[in-house]
């Protein structure tokens, strides 16, 4: 096991640099206790140094040979285990959030490192495509084209509150870019700085292990409002990777669309992924059905952006037996800690206007400690949630709206109207195909996943997962955050136009000593 002091210290290019800004503590929100240390805070020209050793960083690091860049990967999920349960501990402290939650997201964490090492060493993500030339074609010779993506340059991460690892310090966003060849500057999130350090450590020791330039990593402590703007601003950045609130993504977009010279943010901010529980769905069991909505709506606190926030629930009969094992189950929940008295008050603020949009169907009881507030799912008319758009709003938490609907037509038309999502959700039987077939067309132009059966929560780090959408799931459907796709953000193609062979990038030479899968004159090359 490796042991880490925790600083209260940035870590810019290896080095750790106290701040010269006001300290932030991490609050404990079981209790409201104050963590220790004081985290230190960086001011713009400390950050400067950063932004200034990625780039420098950027030289080496993008023209690893696959091998040492893959191993690098897989480097940085070994010590990140290697840091044990006091990782966990820390994270359970910051966040409220249960260990065994905990530990099964450090696996994905590494597992998804370690994926993208995979990613790596396969080399498909480079697009290589060659286009021989063809000397005597008529009416014009064609030259010798070659492409490949190269990474864009050192991008700048802003981690999640809600996943400490998955979206945090070594999530996502990270692995992809450090996958992609840029390194990254990484703002770490306010809510849990000491878990963040302890990550960012071991992204530190990994680089140095494998003798990486050390600007291929800096992780930050600045307010987002000041340090993180600078950030984007910053010319030396060329992407951005975000998960959080639509107003700080957006905050964001502005910031890059404005620079002198603008560049891409993939900002994940919200989404209520809605669930259409079509007739036949209630042929099956009634009971198991609202019992699996309840959990996914409240499990984890509600804090996942895949939560399924408003369920369209046929009127009638079963629809109402639906209903009441609903709220028999919220009855009986208990509200658990949130991750920030922030996030809570966040939380509290949206269930308010709420109560005063739609009546309560049930609600569960506060949970132990001051940030543990009752779930509560809410009802409406199909007619009120088309006129009352507050009722389509995002509440990060437990909370969730039941809509009754009363034909096929009503239904399709409400979906028409959602915003982006992340995912829709079909429960369905064979008998409800028809239904299904009209909703799809609807569904595909505005969310990223559609599911049949099971529920939102709970994404699988694949190669065909999109965790993505159109806006406001996301401020660019083109990708997907999770995933080995989420290595595109990062990448752009370059084509080579009659370059001699020996000055050609290894994935593009005659003799592709990386052994990279090509398509050649459009058709994939057999392999050696
Ligand atoms: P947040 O307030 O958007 O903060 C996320 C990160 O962005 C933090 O590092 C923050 O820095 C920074 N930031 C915020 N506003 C900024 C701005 N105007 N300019 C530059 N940087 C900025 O999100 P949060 O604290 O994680 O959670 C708040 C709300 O976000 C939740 O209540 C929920 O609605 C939403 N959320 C959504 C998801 C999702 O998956 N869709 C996940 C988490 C949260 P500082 O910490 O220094 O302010």
């Amino acid at each position: 096991m490796t042991a880490v002091v925790l600083t209260g210290h940035s870590s810019i290019a290896g080095r750790s640099v106290p701040g010269t800004g006001a300290a932030l503590h991490a609050i404990a929100p079981e209790t409201n206790e104050q963590l220790e240390p004081p985290y230190s805070q960086i001011d713009v020209e400390q950050l400067r140094e950063a932004t200034a050793a990625a780039a420098e960083a950027f030289e080496s690091f993008s023209r690893l040979d696959p091998e040492a860049h893959a191993a690098f990967l897989e480097s940085v999920a070994d010590e990140i285990e290697a840091i044990g349960d006091p990782l966990i501990e820390r994270a359970m402290q910051e966040t409220g959030l249960p260990q065994a939650r905990l530990v099964g997201e450090r696996a994905r964490t590494t597992g998804q490192l370690r994926l993208f090492a995979d990613v790596v060493r396969a080399g498909r993500y480079r697009g290589v495509r060659i286009d021989p030339a063809q000397p005597d074609r008529t009416p014009m010779p064609r030259l010798d084209i070659r492409q490949r993506k190269i990474p864009l340059g050192p991008v700048a991460v802003f981690g999640a509150s809600n996943f400490p690892f998955a979206f945090s310090t070594a999530g996502g966003d990270t692995a992809s870019a450090l996958a992609a060849g840029c390194p990254v500057v990484f703002k770490a999130h306010s809510s849990h700085p000491g878990t963040s350090e302890l990550v960012a450590s071991a992204i530190a020791r990994a680089i140095e292990a494998n003798g990486l330039h050390p600007g291929v990593f800096s992780h930050i402590f600045g307010p987002g409002r000041s340090v993180g703007q600078a950030l984007v601003a910053d010319p030396g950045i060329h992407a951005v990777g975000f998960t959080g609130s639509r107003e700080g993504g957006l905050a964001l977009v502005r910031t890059a669309q404005e620079r002198p010279v603008p560049i891409p943010v993939y900002a994940e901010m919200s989404s209520v992924n809605p669930v259409f529980i079509l007739p036949g769905a209630l042929d099956g069991d009634i009971a198991a059905l609202a019992s699996g909505y309840v959990q996914s709506a409240t499990g984890s606190s509600g804090q996942l952006c895949t939560q399924p926030g408003i369920v369209f629930v046929p009127r009638g009969d079963k629809g109402d037996e639906f209903v009441r094992a609903v709220s028999g189950a919220v009855l009986e929940s208990t509200g658990q800690t949130m991750l920030s008295p922030s996030i809570a008050a966040a939380w509290r603020d949206g269930v308010a206007t709420r109560d005063a949009n739609a009546e309560v169907l049930a609600r569960g009881a506060d949970g132990d400690g001051p940030h543990a507030p009752a779930p509560v799912i809410h009802t409406a008319d199909i007619s009120s949630f088309e006129e009352n758009h507050v009722l389509h709003d995002e509440i990060f938490g437990a909370a969730s709206l039941v809509v009754r609907y009363g034909d096929a037509a009503e239904l399709v038309e409400a979906a028409s109207q959602l915003e982006g999502q992340l995912t829709a959700t079909l429960q369905l039987s064979p008998a409800d195909h028809e239904l299904a077939a009209a909703l799809l067309p609807v569904l595909e132009r505005r969310v990223g996943r559609i599911l049949a059966g099971g529920w939102p929560t709970g994404v699988e780090v694949g190669h065909a997962m999109v965790h993505g959408g159109p806006f406001p799931a996301t401020s660019d459907s083109r990708s997907t955050s999770v995933g080995t796709l989420a290595i595109e953000r990062f990448l752009r193609p370059v084509a080579y136009q009659n370059i001699p062979d020996e000055l050609l990038p290894e994935p593009l030479r005659d003799a592709n000593p990386w052994n990279v899968p090509r398509l050649i004159d459009g058709r994939g090359e057999a392999s050696a």
